[in-house]
């Protein structure tokens, strides 16, 4: 049987196959080309969520410079092709073995250069794309920077590991900013969305040495049952502020629950009752033994799992807790997708291609 195979292989290989077969590998070889892939390659925003990689697969895809360029282009992670506007018409994908990318964009006309990287997320860097994509699947997974580095093969001396992490960080605050994480409203059955709210401060402790931290305050709701939340640097809990951010963050006809803060009070008199409000009376114990749905529980819990996350990662630079805490609100946005997909996808929206 297995025999019959490679003899259908064999008669099959002949004549017009084999002239398909060497299409195929000068295709690996695209000099003089003005895309790096076919249009019709190149995939929608919902595709590239559904991709699921490991590692392994990953880096196969990555194994030469050609399919490096051809899996950043079909992802939209790089330009698919460049235009001269001078000289009208377009650039041509060349090899360039001074590059480590190892091809560039030339223009035959006015003899000019363009790098593939041009206007991509990639510009900043001369690590190689492999590197590159290597550290943002690690990063994506959460692996330890020691891990990142092995993966990546990034040398322990440099302060790239560090400054890629911001790098990625920065596309996540991006993410956020453009698109805050809105929650509550009311539910198909007619009935309010339950939304616990809360405030904490934030690593306000003494440090190592003696070094003295304000803290930072941070204002967070979350919706009872989906989970979706939100969570917001704010310079003080005064009731104006909160009162701001609740508009801002949570949809009318929520109903919303809190505990006894004063800034609380009149929450339900916010623009003639768009909000209906509960208050957690006993603090003592989380749950009112009387009404088993005035608790904030969620909101408790999510306090929990950010400092843990936080503190983790926290502790270099007192600048960086923005942006730490913006990384965690995107890990939770996308918390049902594959998390490198979704990085994938962020980097294509804010630099489009
Ligand atoms: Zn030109």
């Amino acid at each position: 049987m297995e025999e019959d195979c490679h003899k259908l292989k064999r008669v099959y290989m002949s004549g017009a196959d084999k002239r398909m077969a060497l299409q195929r590998v000068n295709r690996g070889r695209p000099s003089g080309s003005t895309n790096i892939v076919p249009e019709v390659e190149i995939l929608n925003e919902a595709a590239i969520l559904t991709e699921n990689w490991c590692l392994f697969e990953l880096g196969s895809c990555l194994g030469q410079p050609i399919s490096t360029l051809r899996w950043l282009a079909q992802r939209k992670l790089i330009k698919n092709n460049f235009f001269c506007n001078p000289c009208n018409r377009h650039f041509t994908l060349n090899a360039y073995k001074r590059t480590v990318d190892g091809y560039c964009w030339y223009c035959k006309e006015c003899k000019r250069r363009r790098s593939v990287r041009d206007g991509s997320f990639f510009t900043r860097s001369k690590l190689s794309f492999k590197q590159i994509i290597l550290f943002i699947y690690c990063w994506s997974r959460d692996m330890q920077l020691k891990d990142i580095q092995h993966e990546a093969r990034l040398s322990s001396i440099n302060h790239t590991l560090v400054d890629w992490g911001n790098f990625c960080r920065d596309v996540c605050e991006v993410e956020i900013e453009t698109n805050p994480n809105v929650v509550g409203g009311i539910n198909n059955d007619g009935t309010a969305i339950v939304v616990e709210i809360d405030e904490s401060k934030f690593f306000h402790r003494k440090y190592h040495r003696g070094q003295w931290r304000p803290g930072h305050w941070v204002f967070g709701g979350i919706e009872r049952g989906s989970g979706k939340c939100f969570l917001v640097e704010v310079p003080d809990r005064t009731a104006e502020t909160l009162q701001d951010m609740i508009l801002r963050y949570i949809l009318p006809g929520t109903h919303i629950v809190s505990d006894g803060w004063a800034s609380y009070g009149g929450i339900e008199n916010i623009q003639n009752g768009i909000y209906s409000h509960a208050v957690v009376v006993h603090e003592r114990n989380f749950v009112d033994p009387l009404d088993d749905e005035v608790h904030t529980q969620n909101v408790e819990n999510l306090w929990m799992r950010v400092k843990r996350k936080l503190r983790r990662q926290f502790g270099t630079s007192e600048d960086l807790f923005t942006s730490y805490l913006h990384e965690f609100i995107w890990r939770q946005r996308f918390k049902n997708f594959p998390l490198f997909s979704a990085f994938i996808s962020c980097i294509s929206r804010q630099y489009p291609a």
